[in-house]
């Protein structure tokens, strides 16, 4: 087919609707960016069939870690076209884990394991994918790491801001830091904080929390630990655990803070 001039215009013009639509939508659905459907699927079945395998995996990771007694977060590397490199889990109360891996330690954080088995020098081109924001440790850690952007699902108060080493040294201010992805705002990025929640939380974590607007899910975490609901959940798939929980992940949206 031949390209007439008169098709250029029109050509330009498509392209700015669509560069105004995607401006339009990362601003009505993320802080940095996310990139959930412009429709938000309306049932947990819908959210979760819209996630890349790094998502699921990264999921499926936390409900190990909740299964097996950790704090329930995990985490995914992939490189940029979604190809899984690694995946790990929490494994702060393990006595065992696989090679390269820490565990029995409180440094034994999701990040921090997926990380630790990247070789050194590796391409550095990955995508980190978390459930949950990445505390100054793992922020730190994914720095110095092969990593050119992370993506978080929940949202962790207790470390917004520890993410921007710019703000630590003139080099650092520098350097290009990963770009960030997150957190989701919607049942997604509710269920992966509430996760996160269900295993021990300290009394003095849980009075910041609290401080910092969380008092809702806390109170939340602490009925399904009284009911018997986080051995039920722990016993399903994480799917059918985002689906279990999905009517309360829609009122505690409301209840906690934007
Ligand atoms: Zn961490």
């Amino acid at each position: 087919m031949v390209r007439r001039d008169t098709d250029i215009p029109v050509l330009v013009t498509s392209q700015i609707v669509i560069n105004l639509l995607l401006i339009a939508y990362i601003a009505r659905h993320t802080r940095d960016v996310d990139l959930l459907p412009a429709s938000p699927p309306a049932t947990a079945a819908q959210l979760w069939g819209a996630l890349d395998e790094a998502w699921q995996e990264a999921f499926r990771q936390a409900w190990e870690a909740l299964r097996t007694g950790n704090i329930p977060v995990g985490a995914c590397a992939s490189t940029a076209d979604g190809e899984i490199v690694y995946s790990a889990r929490n494994r702060v109360h393990d006595r065992e884990g696989p090679p390269g891996e820490v565990f029995g330690s409180a440094l034994a954080h999701a990040e921090m394991n997926v990380l630790a088995r990247l070789p050194f020098r590796h391409r550095r081109d990955l995508v980190l994918t978390t459930t949950l924001q990445p505390c100054l440790q793992c922020a730190g850690a994914i720095r110095l790491g092969p990593v050119a952007t992370v993506r978080f699902a929940g949202r962790d108060r207790y470390w917004d801001g520890c993410h921007d080493f710019g703000r630590l040294s003139a080099r650092e201010a520098q350097r290009t830091q990963p770009a960030r992805i997150g957190p989701h705002r919607d049942e997604l990025g509710t269920f992966a904080t509430l996760v996160s929640r269900l295993g021990y939380v300290l009394p003095t974590y849980e009075e910041k929390l609290r401080v910092l607007g969380e008092g809702p899910m806390i109170d939340l975490v602490y009925q399904l630990r009284d009911d018997g609901e986080v051995e039920r959940l722990a016993a399903m798939e994480v799917a059918q655990g985002l689906e279990y929980l999905w009517p309360r992940l829609v009122e505690l949206e409301k209840a906690l803070p934007a």
